[in-house]
């Protein structure tokens, strides 16, 4: 991936040093039901996110500044160009649909962070939460992402940013908020999962139409990149977590789609780069 061009967003919100912190110390131990039960939750969805608000979350300190990484932290050098490549992107495509883009902010945190969702922790794996339109990543997850899950490389790692920032894009156009009321109508916890599936293949494939419109706008992609993304993809897919940690698949209970679905709906948006290719909600097969 070639992101020497790229300008670094000014988003990023570096809570790494904040003090002990909460719950750290669960990353590293017991890294397997960690790495599995992220990889499930990657790109959580914000409805489960809003059902996690812990009754034990600390108020976020008033007198927390927040603070940029450090110049010449690689990683987060590397997750600051992902980012502004997201924001250039869908300011293009906000403005082209006459509508303005609000960039979200990404925090690097460890262990455990307080976020407007309650408590955000490293186990629940990267995820968006809409009520401070924050994305929240522990990097420790690339680690679980390569050698756990199998799925290394830059673009694997910008692949998991992209599709947050789709479920912010989605938080921004209503999207999510009509989900949350469906899901909440139907009373039914199978056609709510089916209603989450729907969401999060769609924020695979705005993820897509982001590397399309990335890639021509400033010719990011190296040779086995797409792999990589498909890959990280695949990897994460409901049918392919649920075979490796309880032996047995159930497609009734899954909330983000079979890995074929994952990449099939990348593809789609990262053929086209346009979002329109995107209504899940609408297709009769997924
Ligand atoms: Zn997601």
């Amino acid at each position: 991936m070639r992101l020497d061009d790229q300008r670094a967003s000014q988003n990023v919100e570096d809570r790494r040093g904040d003090g002990p912190g909460i719950g750290r110390g669960t990353v590293g131990i017991g890294t397997l039901v960690i790495a599995l039960v992220a990889g499930y939750f990657l790109g959580v969805d914000p409805a489960v996110i809003l059902g996690l608000v812990s009754s034990g979350a600390p108020a976020p300190s008033a007198a927390r500044v927040p603070q940029p990484p450090p110049a010449g932290d690689e990683m987060a050098t590397f997750v600051a160009k992902v980012l502004g490549s997201t924001e250039a992107t869908w300011h293009e495509v906000f403005v082209a649909g006459d509508r303005r883009y609000q960039e979200p902010k990404l925090v690097l945190f460890s262990g455990a962070t307080p976020t407007a969702c309650g408590t955000g922790k490293s186990a629940m794996g990267p995820f968006y939460c809409p009520a401070d339109q924050k994305v929240y990543i522990d990097l420790a997850f690339y680690r679980d992402l390569r050698e756990r899950f199998k799925a290394p490389g830059e673009f694997a790692q910008a692949y998991v940013i992209a599709h947050e920032v789709g479920h912010h894009v989605q938080n921004l156009l209503g999207i999510s908020d009509k989900v949350h009321a469906a899901q909440q109508r139907s009373g039914n916890r199978a056609a709510a999962n089916a209603l989450s599936v729907r969401l999060e293949l769609q924020a695979d494939c705005f993820a897509g139409v982001w590397a399309h419109r990335a890639d021509s706008r400033s010719r990011i992609l190296e040779p086995g990149d797409v792999e990589q993304a498909l890959n990280a993809a695949a990897a994460i897919g409901d049918d392919r977590l649920q075979r490796q940690t309880q032996g047995q698949i159930v497609p009734e209970s899954f909330t983000h789609g079979t890995s074929e679905q994952r990449v099939r709906w990348f593809k789609r948006g990262m053929a086209s780069g346009d979002m329109r290719q995107c209504d899940t909600f609408s297709a009769a097969t997924l």
